[in-house]
């Protein structure tokens, strides 16, 4: 079971104005939210392109993975853990998911705060379009 909100052992991050995904961390803006810890959220994206389709986001505002570095590494191992947990608690850790980071408009990104897409539940084709 992941960590509730209120046991949280860090200072809350301060949100970026008009990001979406800071206001879902806040709780500003609703969510399917299926598992959290100090660091991340995870919560179903609202346009699934599979059919297991959840977004890591950290609970700091970072733009994209150009913006990690050694600072990160906690916030790293953490998005890898929570990640096996939701495949496992989402049901496709032995039938195989998808991790993915997309950065920048060739990367297809469109949302400028990090998230790692977990994407399961099909066969996944390679490669991606
Ligand atoms: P990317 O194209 O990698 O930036 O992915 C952004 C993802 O965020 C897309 O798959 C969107 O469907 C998803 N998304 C955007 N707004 C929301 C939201 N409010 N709740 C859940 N998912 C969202
Ligand atoms: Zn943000």
């Amino acid at each position: 079971m992941s960590p509730a909100a209120e046991n949280l052992q860090r200072p809350l991050p301060t949100p970026v104005p008009g990001c979406p995904f800071c206001q879902i961390v806040s709780g500003e803006l609703a969510a399917s939210i299926v598992w959290e810890t100090d660091l991340v959220v995870a919560f179903r994206d609202i346009a699934p392109a599979a059919p297991i389709h959840v977004l890591l986001v950290p609970r700091e505002h970072l733009p994209d993975a150009l913006s990690l570095g050694e600072s990160h590494a906690d916030l790293l191992v953490d998005l890898a853990v929570v990640a096996r947990s939701v495949a496992e608690a989402e049901g496709v850790a032995s039938s195989g998911f998808r991790l993915v980071f997309n950065v920048g408009d060739d990367g297809g990104n469109t949302v400028s705060h990090l998230h790692m897409h977990l994407l399961g539940g099909r066969p996944m084709t390679w490669p991606p379009g």
